[in-house]
This record gives structure tokens, C-alpha cells and sequence, in this order.
């Protein structure tokens, strides 16, 4: 199959690239090989060094990244940018942090395992292989590859097959900053051959953020070669709001949270479960402010929502909006793909789904939100677990108790009271139930990739 950007906004096809043939594929992966071998005899404070030329060849790049991120997959330019400064931030993170998260740790009184030493020490576990999705063709990928690296593993990259342009930037980008060479590769190939990577007795561990589908497969691979694997998967986030929250101020982080990255983050509000009480202001405040955002050209700064990423994203979001208003749900605002070339649809907003509608429980991966009027705070809660992802949440209220309540009884790997969820290297990310298994971020996704070894001395 043939990798290549198309230009969501326009739909034009801007450059083919051929996948590497299963020759190359194995060279790339005995270079990473080697590459563990060379990482061993680094320190910390050298790899901390390259990470820093990293970061710094991202920010001094930023402008022109940025473009090509939004030319691959449409997210308005500024956006695309700041996810340039944001992956420099997490290298730099990783860099200062490292050393200390993966510390060796005394244990405290040894004579009680009969030693008169005993610790523990991470170490890496060698070559890991990440698939990464389209929708953060940077953040994704850094937010793997400076942990891995970091702690001495080696990183294969799978990026997804529409924005083959970002996986060749990250394919040379460590190398340029002093890693040993191979430390980091891209891998040119599509979804039918990552098996046969992860198969290879050279690669140790495998990481896929994407679609349920997807991970179902990867991780089924892994399980038959007993292997490590990480999942981050789909979300449908719910975003509740209740009888004391500020909603003109909830209103406004809900529309950022629902179309931020035009629709298309796992993390994004995608369901807005509202109290009776302050159902109606918050429907019409909302509904205003979602038809009067601009929708356009993502290279034009004043662009507040792009297109879709690709034509087929479009058609699953239109198709799942037709369904709804099909068994009786209503439009607040929305609900079309816009006329022209480019995969553009419409911010949508809709109300009274029933319990059969296919949003109810799939993600809407677009600017097209759900909402519920919940009877009371149990009603709430009903509404948000009704779901099969588990990723994020977010909960608006005043009263302390009700926040202790939905931090405790949210089925979810987060909760964000009174905000909206965001990814931060210094915050544990990751989800439950089919948003899948293992952390990212922060010291515990670092050590996700290491083994902890136990050592004893008499
Ligand atoms: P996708 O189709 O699963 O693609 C993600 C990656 O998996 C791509 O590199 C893709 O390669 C590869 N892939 C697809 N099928 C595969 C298979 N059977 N075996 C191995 N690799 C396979 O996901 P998407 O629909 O483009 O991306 C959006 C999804 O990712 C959403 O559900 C979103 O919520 C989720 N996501 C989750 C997180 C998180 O952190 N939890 C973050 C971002 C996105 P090809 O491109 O070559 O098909």
C-alpha cells in the first residue's frame, strides 16, 4: 500500500510515499538492535543532552512543523504550532526527570529479607515498537519517544498512513540531536504488517494509540508472543455539568473541549450530561456558541475549526449523525458535511438521543457533541458510565461533596472538576474499560517500558 498526505482541506493529494519493502523493515529493526547495545553505555546526562538538541530543533522548527501538520491533517495552524512547543516541553521534562523516576530504591530494613542489601532498579526493557495515530502527529509520538529513549530502550515507529511527511521528520530527528544512529526509526509500512514486527524476537514491547479495533489486534499479537503491550484507545468522554456550576463559564470550555483538534482528540468532551436545573441556559448558551464558531481554512489563523483528517473520518461522523436523527434525535445546530472541496462538517450539536441511537455509545471523532438532561446527580452519573470507553471526564459543580462523589463513582483512568481534560507530561494518562490498559506520561508510562528488577545481596 502507498503512504501519502492528502491535503484535507482541499483534498488534493500532495506527495506518495513508498512503503519500505520487508528488506528494509528488517534493516531498520537490527539498527535499533544495535542501537540498545550503543544506549547501554550512555549516562543520563548524555541522553539528557541530546533530548535538550531535540526540544530545541522542534522550537526552532516550529513554524514550519506546524504548517505541515495542519497540510496532513487539518487542525488550524496555531494549534498545530503550539503541539510543536508542547513535545518540545516533554522532552525537556524527560530530560530533567529521568535520572530521578528511574532511580534505584534502597529497600528500607533488609535484615527482613534476610539481606543485608536489597533494591530495586529499572532497566530498559530494548526495542519498542510504537503505532501511532494521525490526529497529534507529534505530541503522540515524543510523548512515547522521549520516556523510551530516555531510560535506554530504542523506538520503531508505525505512524499512521496519512502523514507519512511527520514520520519522516521524527524518522532523522533524534539521530540529528546526538542519539546513537537507529535509536529511533520510522517504519514506512501499513497496519497488515506491524504483526510480523511485533512477532520479531528483536522487539520487546509494543505501544498503539488508536482505534479498539486496532488494539484488539495488536494486543492479541503481543499476548502470542507474550510481550509487553500498552493500549490508548477511543474515548466518549463525558462532561458533566451540575445545578452549581458557573455555566457561562462551563459553556465556554466545553465548546474548546469539544472542538479542539476539530473534534478529533480521544480525550475530548464528546457527551454533555447537564442537571436538569441549568439544562436549558446551558443548551441555548452552547448551541449559540458551537454554530458561531469559524469553520475554514486551517492554514488561516483565524480558523477556530478544519476539516476532518480524511474523507472516510468524515462519512463515519456523518453516518453516526444521520443514524441519531433517524430514531428521533434532535439538531440543535449542524449536523451536514459543508459543501465544497475538503472534508469539512459542520459543528454539531444534539439532544434527546435515545437509547438506541449508535452515539450513545460510539465515539464522535468530529465537532458533533451529545447532550443529556440528567434528572438529578445519580442520573448523572448513570449517563456518564453508561459507556463502554473508559478514558477521561470532567465534572462542573461547586459543592465539595459532589466533587468527592464523582472523583470516587466516575468510571474513567481521569477527572478534571471544574476544567477540561488535557494531556500534561507531568500527569499519568491513560484509560479503563475499552480505552484500554498501562499509562503514559509522568513516571509510571516511562516505567511502562522498563523492567524493574529486584536485587537481593546476602
Ligand atoms: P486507527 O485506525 O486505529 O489507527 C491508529 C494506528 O493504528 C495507525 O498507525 C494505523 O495504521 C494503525 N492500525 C490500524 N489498524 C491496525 C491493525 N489492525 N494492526 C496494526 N495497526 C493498525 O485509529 P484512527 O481511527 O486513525 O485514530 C483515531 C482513534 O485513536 C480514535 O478512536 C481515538 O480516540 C484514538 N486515540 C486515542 C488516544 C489515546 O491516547 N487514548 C489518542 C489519540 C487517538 P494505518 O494508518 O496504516 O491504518
Amino acid at each position: 500500500m502507498a503512504l501519502s498526505t492528502v491535503n484535507p482541506a482541499t483534498g488534493k493529494t500532495e506527495i506518495i510515499i513508498d512503503p519500505h519493502s520487508p528488506e528494509e523493515v528488517d534493516a531498520r529493526i537490527a539498527e535499533a538492535h544495535d542501537a540498545v547495545q550503543a544506549l547501554r553505555s550512555t549516562t543520563f546526562d548524555q541522553r539528557a543532552e541530546w533530548m535538550r538538541a531535540a526540544a530545541a530543533i522542534l522550537d526552532d522548527q516550529a513554524e514550519g512543523l506546524g504548517e505541515l501538520i495542519t497540510v496532513e491533517m487539518g487542525k488550524p495552524i496555531a494549534q498545530s504550532v503550539a503541539e510543536v512547543h508542547k513535545s518540545a516541553k516533554a522532552l525537556r521534562f524527560y530530560a530533567d526527570n529521568s535520572a530521578g523516576f528511574l532511580a534505584d530504591a534502597l529497600v528500607d530494613d533488609p535484615s527482613t529479607v534476610g539481606a543485608s542489601r536489597a533494591w530495586t532498579r529499572y532497566e530498559p526493557l530494548g526495542v519498542v515498537l510504537a503505532v501511532m495515530p494521525w490526529n497529534y502527529p507529534l505530541w503522540q509520538v515524543i510523548r512515547f519517544a522521549a520516556p523510551a529513549l530516555m531510560a535506554g530502550n530504542a523506538g520503531l515507529l508505525k505512524h499512521a498512513s496519512n502523514v507519512p511527511q511527520s514520520a519522516l521528520f521524527l524518522d532523522t530527528l533524534f539521530e540529528r540531536a546526538g542519539f546513537p544512529a537507529g535509536s529511533f526509526r520510522t517504519l514506512l509500512i501499513g497496519g497488515a504488517d506491524v504483526g510480523r514486527v511485533i512477532a520479531d524476537s528483536r522487539v520487546k514491547a509494543v505501544t498503539l494509540t488508536g482505534s479498539e479495533p486496532a488494539g484488539r489486534s495488536v494486543a492479541s499479537i503481543a499476548g502470542d508472543h507474550i510481550k509487553k503491550a500498552v493500549l490508548e484507545l477511543g474515548g466518549s468522554d463525558p462532561f458533566v455539568v451540575l445545578a452549581s456550576a458557573d455555566v457561562v463559564r462551563a459553556v465556554e470550555v466545553a465548546v474548546r473541549a469539544r472542538i479542539n483538534n476539530n473534534g478529533q482528540s480521544c480525550i475530548a468532551g464528546k457527551r454533555f450530561i447537564v442537571h436538569t436545573d441549568v439544562y436549558d441556559e446551558f443548551a441555548e448558551r452552547f448551541t449559540m456558541a458551537m454554530a458561531a464558531l469559524v469553520v475554514g481554512d486551517p492554514l488561516d489563523p483565524a480558523t477556530e475549526v478544519g476539516p476532518l483528517a480524511t474523507a472516510d473520518g468524515r462519512a463515519d461522523l456523518a453516518e453516526l449523525v444521520d443514524d441519531a436523527r433517524a430514531r428521533g434525535a434532535r439538531i440543535l445546530t449542524g449536523g451536514k458535511s459543508l459543501d465544497g472541496a475538503g472534508w469539512f462538517y459542520a459543528p454539531t450539536v444534539i439532544a434527546d438521543l435515545p437509547d438506541d441511537a449508535r452515539l450513545v455509545q460510539e465515539e464522535a471523532f468530529g465537532p458533533v457533541a451529545s447532550l443529556y438532561r440528567a434528572a438529578d446527580n445519580d442520573d448523572a452519573l448513570r449517563i456518564a458510565n453508561q459507556t463502554t470507553f473508559g478514558l477521561s471526564s470532567a465534572v462542573w459543580t461547586t459543592d465539595p461533596d459532589e466533587q468527592e462523589w464523582f472523583v470516587e463513582n466516575l468510571d474513567a483512568g481521569a477527572v478534571f472538576v471544574n476544567g477540561m481534560t488535557v494531556s500534561y507530561q507531568e500527569l499519568p494518562f491513560g484509560g479503563i474499560k475499552r480505552s484500554g490498559f498501562g499509562r503514559e506520561l509522568a513516571a509510571v508510562g516511562q516505567r511502562e517500558f522498563c523492567n524493574l528488577k529486584t536485587v537481593w545481596k546476602a
